[in-house]
């Protein structure tokens, strides 16, 4: 049976580790927190990511080194892939890493994207609202997640508060200014590339934010062939040039008709956790088969999901188990505001049943406005 080392134990390395049973593999978690979730379903090699005896140790112990947290320094993901597989190829995670880097290949690869500018100063802040206009963006390049590190700027009078805010982070982790997209929706293409190349994406999934954290998500999307079509084409470009090996996703937003990509993720992701009950074969399984060189499985939908992220605390269950199709995650994490503890997912081959499941929930949450954007796409069928 063949091992799997995850770098990070959190709830996707969790994940993994369920998808990985029935196959027969045992995975391990690296990661140094105490409260690891992942650790509650496997063993856990506790230890920096910068520890390089750890790290030795570690690979001597798998067959096959990959992430559950994008942001293992690339250095480590390096000194791993000296001593065993590691799937993404460090190259891939480092670019994913860094906004401005992923930003500048979706460009060289011809992928739309808005306007972006480097930042390392006050002055060259002033610069690139006047070059990008307002509103704006200022973000982190590099380790910010869940909308963490970013800074919204409505008038230029909003300078100085926002490099205030990040430009202490300038040196370490470099900053980066975005034009504000005006959006009609968010979308993702969540995708798998195996070892030999052969490439599969799931159906495009529509996601919700909420304080800049996903809230809810939607597959497939309603979308036209054509948008869903160009999306995926631009992730499996991605996933080329890259030379990707396993599960990403593409976040993309969706303007008058056009797609802008916004920034695309080197692991399985959030929004794709519906294919666990809502495809035939999950992200985390096709992950698996994918780090491991085996054939990938079909990534077709079965029927309508939704998912919904339980943030900061879990709901009461009963609330989505009586529900027909309703199914329940919970990460077996402590409460903590801004926390993504658990989720659930709503499955359904009829939307208006679908739709329905997910008004009763709002309502018995008092959260209407959880839902409400899935239940109005869902009413266009
Ligand atoms: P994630 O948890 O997805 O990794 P993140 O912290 O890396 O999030 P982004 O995905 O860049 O951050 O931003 C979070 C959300 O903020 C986006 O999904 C979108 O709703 C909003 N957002 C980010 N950048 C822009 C932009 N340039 N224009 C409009 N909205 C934006
Ligand atoms: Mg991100
Ligand atoms: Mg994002």
């Amino acid at each position: 049976s063949s091992r799997v080392g995850v770098m990070g134990g959190g709830q996707l390395a969790r994940m993994l580790a369920v998808a990985g049973v029935p196959m027969g593999l045992r995975l391990s978690a690296f990661d140094h927190a105490a409260d690891a979730c992942a650790a509650q379903v496997i063993a856990q090699h506790r230890a920096r990511f910068d520890d390089a005896e750890a790290l030795k140790r570690f690979a001597a112990e798998v067959d096959v080194v990959t992430f559950d947290f994008e942001n293992v320094p690339a250095s480590s993901a390096e000194a791993l892939a000296a001593l065993v597989p590691v799937y993404p190829p460090p190259r891939a995670l480092a670019v994913a890493q860094d906004r401005l880097e992923e930003k500048t290949l979706f460009g060289e690869l011809g992928i739309p994207v808005a306007g972006f500018a480097d930042v390392d100063s006050l002055e060259g802040l002033r610069a690139a609202v006047e070059q990008l206009g307002l509103p704006c963006i200022l973000k982190t390049r590099r380790l910010g997640y869940d909308g963490k590190g970013q800074f919204r700027l409505r008038s230029a009078d909003d300078i100085p508060a926002a490099w205030a805010a990040l430009g202490p982070q300038a040196e370490s982790v470099g900053l980066i200014l975005e034009a504000f997209v005006a959006f009609q929706r968010e979308v993702s293409v969540v995708a798998v590339r195996g070892r030999d190349g052969e490439f599969r994406s799931w159906p495009l999934t529509e996601n919700w934010h909420d304080a800049g954290i996903l809230s809810a998500s939607l597959a497939p999307a309603a979308v036209t062939p054509e948008l869903a079509e160009q999306a995926v084409g631009h992730a499996r470009q991605l996933a080329q040039s890259l030379d990707y090996v396993g599960v990403f996703a593409l976040e993309l937003f969706v303007r008058d008709g056009q797609l802008l990509a916004n920034e695309m993720a080197p692991r399985v992701h959030n929004s794709g956790h519906w294919t666990i009950e809502g495809a035939e074969t999950s992200q985390f399984e096709n992950h698996l088969r994918a780090v491991l060189g085996l054939p990938l499985g079909s990534t077709a939908p079965r029927g309508h999901s939704v998912m919904l992220n339980w943030i900061g605390q879990m709901p009461d269950p009963g609330v989505v188990m009586r529900e027909p199709g309703g199914h329940w995650h919970d990460y077996g994490k402590s409460s903590r505001p801004g926390r993504k503890v658990g989720h659930a997912t709503l499955r359904s081959d009829d939307p208006q049943a679908l739709a329905a499941s997910l008004e009763r929930i709002g309502a018995a949450l008092g959260r209407p406005d959880l839902v409400q954007g899935a239940v109005r796409r869902l009413g266009a069928y």
